[in-house]
């Protein structure tokens, strides 16, 4: 077995839409980025890439490639997932904190995990979705950014 962790930062600005795990969250303003700036997705991403040793999403979907810009952040989630199979792991589960002062995202829980269970092929049990506060403090607390820390745990496809 392999663990990971993954984790990502992007600024709140007006004029953007805020997904957050493949789900789009009605909110004044949303992340920005070369991408979608799905924060959820890209630590994700990350965390995989951590547990099987394959780098970072930098090094695999490049900010500077136009060819990623305005990327749905899905892709490189499920193509990520594909390169963790080729190289023999299943995906066990996955941990995930997200760290918005605003909006609330207790009534978007649920459908965030239950997006995640879907893209990672996992039922919901193996997908665990929390929200924090920033408690007013910080580039969180300050509602300027969101962030997100994921582990994930992947095991050798024969046990
Ligand atoms: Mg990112």
């Amino acid at each position: 077995m392999r663990v990971g962790i993954g984790h990502d930062t992007h600024r709140l600005a007006p004029g953007r839409p805020l997904l957050l795990g493949g789900v789009l969250i009605p909110h004044t303003r949303g992340l920005t980025g070369h991408s979608d700036a799905d924060v959820v997705l890209h630590a994700v991403t990350d965390a995989l890439l951590g547990a099987a040793g394959m780098g970072d999403i930098g090094d695999a979907y490049p900010d500077t490639d136009p060819a990623y810009r305005g990327a749905d952040s899905r892709v490189f989630l499920r193509e990520t997932l594909v390169r963790v199979h080729q190289h023999g792991w299943q995906l066990v589960n996955v941990d995930v904190i997200i760290f918005a002062q605003e909006p609330k995202l207790g009534p978007y829980k649920a459908e965030i995990r239950r997006q995640l269970a879907d893209l990672l092929g996992l039922g919901v049990d193996a997908v665990n979705v929390k929200a924090k506060t920033g408690e007013g403090v910080g580039v969180i607390g300050r509602a300027e950014a969101i962030s997100c820390q994921v582990v994930a745990l992947i095991d050798r496809q024969n046990g």
